[in-house]
């Protein structure tokens, strides 16, 4: 295999709801070690394609590989643990429970397989550790005793980045990563994204062209639960289709 194969291959996704087509035969190759973005009007259906990528929804047709294995259908705990990470757009944290303890609680789920319910004082030790590198890697070391709860919105969005790398995902997928946040925030999080997509892989969607403009190596517009343009992102924006779609939308 090259270096750059795919991580993650759809041919032909359909998804059909009681006759109205949301995805329509997406055709997308996501390389390994890059960042791929998800872009296009309210309702072309870039939310259908990550609920299909996740197993979240069974697609109607069509076929999903990762790393060339065919997981059409699977469910969402297989998907998840065939190597595929979500961070969602809401928030999922117990609010008096510290940031450290979250990504030690996710570690320890990934390595029990949810079924262990003691874990050896040294295999924790090994938790808190890598709690504390991942928390260090989306800049949250300063906080890692603070409650979930009392962390602002944008450190919040880093702590669920954290508990899906904590994962250690094949294929990251990211819902609107600056979505609801303020110009600092928003270029936090393009710096953090930027860090951790070392050696990882990523599909995101994204509203905010500027962060698509400075991540993405891919851009994917869908439009109608189409592909109408893809490509590098200045390509793609200089694409007489996208700029009409944007404008139309
Ligand atoms: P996007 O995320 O790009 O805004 P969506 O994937 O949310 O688009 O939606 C694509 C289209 O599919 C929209 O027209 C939406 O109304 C429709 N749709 C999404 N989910 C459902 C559903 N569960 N039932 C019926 N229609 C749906």
């Amino acid at each position: 295999m090259t270096r750059r194969h795919a991580v993650l291959r759809t041919r032909g996704l359909v998804k059909e709801f009681r006759g109205f087509t949301a995805v329509s035969g997406v055709d997308l190759d996501v390389a390994h070690g890059t960042v791929h973005a998800l872009v296009g009007p309210n309702g072309a259906g870039k939310t259908t394609l990550f609920n299909l990528l996740t197993g979240f929804l069974t697609p109607t047709a069509g076929r999903i590989e990762l790393d060339g294995q065919d997981i059409t259908g699977a469910p969402p705990e297989r998907v998840a643990r065939l190597g595929v990470a979500r961070s969602f757009q809401v928030t999922s944290l117990f609010p008096q429970m510290s940031a450290r303890a979250h990504v030690e609680l996710a570690l320890q789920a990934v390595a029990g397989g949810g079924r262990r319910f003691w874990v050896s004082d040294r295999r924790m030790r090994r938790f808190t550790e890598r709690a504390r590198e991942l928390l260090a890697e989306v800049r949250l070391d300063g906080l890692a005793e603070r409650p979930a709860g009392s962390l602002p919105y944008g450190q919040k969005r880093s702590l669920e980045l954290a508990l899906a790398l904590a994962l250690d995902p094949r294929l990251l997928l990211l819902d609107e990563p600056t979505a609801g946040m303020g110009l600092e925030d928003v270029e936090r999080t393009v710096e953090l994204i930027d860090r951790i997509r070392t050696g990882r892989t990523v599909v995101m969607v994204e509203h905010n062209m500027s962060v698509v403009g400075s991540l993405a190596d891919t851009v994917t517009v869908l439009q109608r639960g189409e592909i109408l343009a893809e490509g590098p992102y200045e390509s793609v924006k200089a694409d007489p289709a996208v700029v009409e779609a944007y404008l139309g939308a």
